[in-house]
């Protein structure tokens, strides 16, 4: 399965950018479109679909270009990442709301519902549904099923917070992938993060091996930092015990 991918606008498209924050800071949509679909890559791929990013560049990349380059390539689902605003400053609207271009019974509705579920529920902002409009061109002129997923307002200043962190990115990039994956039947295969080797501080909290560690801290070969912590790995004292029992140490 082929998933095109598009970051919506460009760094130099015009408006497209929250009001100023307090500490005079803006945000461009297009910084958190694009973002979003890097992560969005990541997921996808991980989860076996093959992708095709129809703006990579950095300077505006046009609607007709991106439609065409989804329509060349093949692809079975186009997916526009944005966020949305309403007037210029700062107001109360707000939520998650896809796009379509017809809502009925049809891939495109079908595909733009599992994902604004997968949204609402990862995030927990306003359900704003799956909405019908025929003037989007990257809606209208893709030939596979097309949804933009407008993930919170730039013009609400407590999602526009949410916008600029990358935790909240990362969010909407499992989401999209997650409504994809229950769009195809497939399970959702999450990110393995590596878990931090534990590390142990005080001779009385290694895992084996304190005889060997006191003898070292007394002799004065370990020292630590300057609270004491020795910061060992359980393969550290496994190796400090080896040396002692050769008498090395
Ligand atoms: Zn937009």
């Amino acid at each position: 399965m082929l998933v095109a991918t598009d970051n919506g606008h460009g760094q130099e498209t015009l408006g497209k950018r929250t009001p100023p924050f307090p500490d005079g800071s803006v945000m461009k949509e297009n910084t958190f479109n694009r973002a979003v679909v890097g992560y969005l890559i990541s997921e996808l791929e991980r989860n076996g679909f093959d992708t095709v990013n129809v703006a990579p560049e950095t300077t505006d990349t046009s609607l007709s270009v991106r439609t065409t380059r989804a329509n060349n390539a093949g692809a079975d689902i186009y997916i526009s990442v944005h966020a949305n605003a309403f007037g210029d400053g700062w107001n109360d609207a707000n939520g998650i709301e896809t796009l379509v271009y017809r809502v009925g019974d049809n891939g495109q509705t079908q595909l733009a519902k599992l994902v604004q579920a997968k949204l609402i529920a990862e995030t927990g902002l306003k359900d704003r549904g799956v909405k019908e409009r025929t003037d989007l061109a990257v809606l209208r002129d893709t030939k596979m099923p097309a949804i933009l997923c407008e993930c919170g307002f730039m013009t609400n200043i407590d999602e526009a917070k949410l916008l600029v962190s990358d935790d909240y990115r990362r969010k909407v990039a499992r989401a999209i992938c997650k409504g994809v994956c229950a769009y195809y039947g497939k399970k959702y295969i999450p990110e393995v993060t590596e878990v931090a080797e534990k590390r142990y501080n005080k001779v009385e909290e290694m895992p084996y091996g304190q005889d060997t560690i006191k003898k070292m801290v007394d002799s004065g070969l370990l020292v630590g930092d300057k609270q004491g912590n020795l910061n060992l790995s359980e393969d550290m004292v496994r190796v400090f015990m080896i040396l002692d029992r050769k008498n090395l140490l």
